[in-house]
């Protein structure tokens, strides 16, 4: 078990030309040992989790032996919730539903002795012909199997469906039960349906724990296993099998040959989180050459736990690919962590963000920027003088100045760092001036101005209540914040001695600043705060 493909494709032979073959490179990459853990067909093209898999997982049945899908708050399957109701049994009566019958892998074939078809249905436990021909009798399932004159039958061909891993209804049809009915269902819908196109984007039946990579190009087939794998192994995330799904039917439907091409966004989207987040082969690896593409294809990824991030916004394609391997890079590091919502999707998107500023301000040159080796200090002082007008008109804060400026700054140095400028690669010959110096990023404000303190006509409108608050002890309390600043949590430790003269006879505060692991800080106040 050791072929992606069990397509014949011969093994990657080493010292192969890899840069022309991303292919065979990644294909080399990908471990045999991983893909029998994730139950990788290599023949049918489906991977199968074990359920209760770590960090490849979905929701499963909580019923004993049970491994069916069972999405919502119950917990519980269709199927069990059926044997529940029947036994009479509430939904926290489960244990003593029974087990569930044996995990069903799927295809499951006819009982029939040698019947290469498919079941017509799991109840059915016959193919439809042998169904059939047992109804003709009326005798048993049982009774039927053993009978001398039941022929066993060659399997029905495959499902025209690219994505569908069944068998076809009838020996002359083109497609299984739920295909046929749903290409009516498209019919009635467009009576003009492309039956063609239908048959290559129609996503898989859905089964819980088996997930269809069929219908992909063979380099889509190896990323996604690839990236599933650096999931897993590398950066231990988890992957909500449903997600994986939805990500492979996105790539299916878009028909993209590399999942580069892939853009994800819109309504074709569903699932909270993950796209595997490094697709891209290791950072020691040689990028490939920059192939041409359409200006249209520009892609929007989405990211662990907070949403989408879109490179649209970048027109300049060196500047918008560059990004993307920057982030490709940047996002393993943000790591999950379980059961946070983490930032470090938003923190991606913001420095994304900033670089569409950069983009933005390069199209004002007549080449719009599209020639890195062309770009140089002007460049980048007239993209600092953009931000510094944006913030004396009042369009952006201070803040996001300074932010703009500082994630431009890590943006450009990393991809300098990656090898993205050198010969050949997607940021070739880019200016070596064409950087954010340390002295380009605008001094950070004080913190008093930088809007964490209240705003002045919230202020006002406390102090003129000051009296309003009836406790003593809060309307002290409250007055000390205001007048020193402090954090409600320091004002409460407030020792009773915490009023001191110092050597100069002016009034001290003495506290212990705990988010910053200082203690014992001296704070000189005015003379009318302490009473
Ligand atoms: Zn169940
Ligand atoms: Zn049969
Ligand atoms: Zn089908």
């Amino acid at each position: 078990m050791g072929a992606v493909t069990g397509s014949g494709r011969p093994a990657v032979a080493a010292g192969r030309d890899h840069a022309a073959d991303p292919l065979g490179r990644i294909t080399a990459m990908i471990d045999a040992g991983f893909l029998a853990e994730m139950g990788w067909d290599p023949d049918r093209l489906v991977l199968a989790p074990p359920p209760g898999h770590r960090l490849v997982v979905r929701p499963v049945c909580r019923v004993e032996g049970c491994s069916n899908t069972a999405p919502g708050r119950r917990g519980i399957c269709a199927a069990c919730g059926r044997r529940l109701s029947a036994a009479g049994l509430a939904d926290d009566q489960a244990e003593l539903v029974g087990r569930a019958r044996r995990p069903r892998r799927l295809p499951v074939l006819c009982l029939v002795a040698r019947c290469g078809r498919e079941r017509a249905s799991g109840p059915a436990a016959l193919c439809r012909t042998h169904a059939g021909q047992r109804d003709a009798l009326g005798v048993t399932t049982a009774e039927f199997v053993v009978r001398s004159d039941v022929v066993a039958l060659a399997p029905n061909g495959p499902c025209a469906v690219a994505a569908c891993p069944r068998q076809r209804r009838h020996p002359d049809g083109l497609y299984c039960d739920a295909h046929q009915q749903r290409l009516r269902a498209a019919r009635r819908q467009d009576p003009r349906l492309d039956e063609a196109h239908f048959r290559r984007t129609e996503p898989a039946v859905g089964v819980g724990g088996q997930v269809s990579l069929r219908g992909l190009a063979p380099l889509v087939v190896a990323q996604v296993l690839y990236g599933l794998q650096q999931r897993c192994r590398l950066e231990r995330v988890q992957t909500k099998e449903a997600d994986l799904r939805c990500v492979c039917d996105n790539l299916r439907r878009q028909q993209v040959t590399t999942v580069d091409d892939h853009v994800l966004g819109g309504a074709t989207t569903s699932g909270s989180s993950v796209l595997p987040t490094r697709w891209s082969p290791m950072p020691a690896e040689p990028s490939p050459p920059p192939r041409p593409r359409s200006p249209a294809t520009n892609g929007t990824w989405r990211c662990s736990g907070s949403g989408t991030v879109s490179f649209d916004a970048i027109s300049q394609r060196w500047l918008r690919e560059s990004a993307k391997r920057w982030a490709a890079d940047d996002l393993p590091r943000r790591r999950i962590r379980p059961g946070r919502r983490t930032g470090g999707g938003l923190a991606v998107r913001h420095h994304v963000n900033c670089v569409a500023m950069l983009s933005e301000a390069l199209r004002a040159r007549a080449d719009r920027g599209e020639n890195p080796g062309a770009l140089g200090r002007t460049d980048m002082e007239a993209f600092l003088n953009r931000l510094a007008y944006l913030e004396s008109a009042g369009r952006i804060s201070g803040d996001a100045r300074l932010r703009a400026a500082r994630e431009v700054r890590a943006v450009l140095g990393r991809i300098r760092a990656m090898g993205l400028t050198r010969p050949g690669q997607v940021a070739a010959r880019l200016g070596e001036d064409f950087a954010v110096g340390r002295d380009d990023v605008p001094d950070t404000p004080e913190p008093a101005e930088a809007g964490r303190a209240l705003p002045p006509e919230v202020m006002r409108q406390l102090c003129a209540r000051l009296g309003d608050i009836s406790s003593p002890e809060m309307g002290c309390a409250t007055e000390l914040a205001i007048a020193t600043g402090r954090r409600p949590e320091e004002i409460c430790d407030l020792p009773y001695d915490c009023l001191v003269r110092d050597d100069d006879g002016g009034a001290v505060l003495v506290f212990d600043n705990h988010k910053a692991n200082r203690l014992g800080r001296r704070l000189p106040i005015s003379e009318a705060t302490p009473r």
